[in-house]
């Protein structure tokens, strides 16, 4: 592998990357995959690298599974890598989704067939293929959690809510956000629920006012204590705060029990997604009420999927072609179905192997 023809770059999306080499095998063996995971620091990035790269060699792939630590410039600076190794499929879970234009012109200039892992890629034509959990249903999710454990039909509030979005630079942010929103606003704009900080956007498109850069649990921390300490000091209390992710949750947790709210009547209600070991401990210990799980090992089944048939020349099975709109073209697209985790069901999580019952104290 790693020998590219310049003109692959003008061939559709069903372009094989295996024929793009000249050694002319095109099977698993004379294929390098890339795989660029955008940090070490949250617990998923982990699973889901070691899982993908795990299938991958079993199947017989060249490898090169790289974590950039958040940063933009080291995660163009791997892809580049990858690309000058010669790379014949890049699988990239971006960390900012509008930074990698050039950097994908240069992947298809060579050839090089890439895959949107988890995270979509924004502004260029270059990104062939997009696998993800329904985003916009992890926020939904979320919403309708909330609308659920405060009765929102039938309870006569008001319930103080806190919102937050997730990092701003991540196109999955967006949706989350919407997903939950639909679902809120409507009892933000009829007085049910009240946004105390005022830190309520008027529309989904505002987001990105309550983004949480790099989805650090320190600056979701930091804003919590502010928000309590500035609109809470007079005894109002929090009812509920809506939080797109575990590593999030995990900050604001501690704000509010560094606040004096301890697990029990009166803990707010915490939202959060990824099933993170600590988030899903912090359920059990009535600090956290649900997180959206997102099954990696599935989505990292689905890629390798993915690669095969990229690999064998055959259509790549896709199931949405029409809501990924990166800008420039709209990304065929396979989504993941997520699923609710409360503390009452945590042993799903165990009954599929995702963690041992030891992982949890169970
Ligand atoms: C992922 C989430 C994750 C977040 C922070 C998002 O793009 O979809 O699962 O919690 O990034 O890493």
């Amino acid at each position: 592998a790693g020998v590219l023809v310049g003109s692959m770059a003008a061939c559709s999306t069903e372009r094989d990357a295996g024929t793009g080499s000249t050694d002319g095998a095109g099977g698993a063996e004379d294929t390098m995959v890339g795989i660029a995971m955008p940090t070490k620091s949250l617990e998923r990035w982990n699973r889901d690298g070691a899982h993908l790269e795990g299938l991958l060699q079993s199947a017989g792939y060249e490898t090169s599974l790289q974590y950039a630590d958040n940063k933009v410039d080291q995660q163009i600076t791997q892809l580049e890598n990858m690309i000058n190794q010669g790379a014949d499929i890049l699988v990239i879970a971006s960390i900012d989704g509008t930074a990698l234009a050039p950097t994908l012109e240069q992947a298809a200039d060579a050839g090089i067939t890439v895959i949107a892992y988890d995270r979509l890629i924004n502004d260029t034509p270059n990104v062939d293929y997009y696998a993800t959990f329904d985003n916009y249903g992890v926020g939904k999710m979320q919403g309708e959690f909330i609308v659920e454990a405060l009765d929102l039909e039938n309870a006569a509030g008001p319930f103080n809510l806190e919102p937050f979005a997730g990092s701003p630079d991540d196109n999955n942010a967006k949706f989350f956000f919407a997903g939950a929103w639909d679902i809120l606003l409507p009892y933000v704009e009829s007085g049910k629920l009240v946004v105390p900080s005022g830190k309520s956007p008027a529309s989904n498109d505002d987001w990105q006012s309550i983004g949480v850069q790099g989805w650090s649990s320190d600056t979701a921390q930091g804003e919590m204590e502010n928000r309590l300490n500035s609109f809470y000091a007079a005894g109002a209390k929090v009812d509920v705060v809506l939080s797109p992710n575990d590593s999030l949750a995990l900050g604001i947790a501690q704000a509010l029990e560094g606040n004096g709210y301890a697990p029990g009547e009166g803990y707010p209600i915490l939202t959060g997604q990824d099933a993170d070991q600590a988030n899903v401990l912090n359920m059990i210990a009535g600090k956290q009420s649900m997180s959206v799980w997102k099954d990696t090992r599935t989505l990292g089944d689905k890629v390798a999927v993915m690669v095969q048939q990229i690999v064998d020349g055959d259509t790549v099975e896709v199931n949405d072609e029409e809501t990924y709109d990166n800008g420039e073209k709209v990304v065929p697209t396979y989504l993941l179905p997520p699923q609710v985790i409360t503390p009452e069901n945590v042993e799903i999580l165990v009954d599929s192997g995702f963690y041992g019952a030891g992982d949890l104290g169970l």
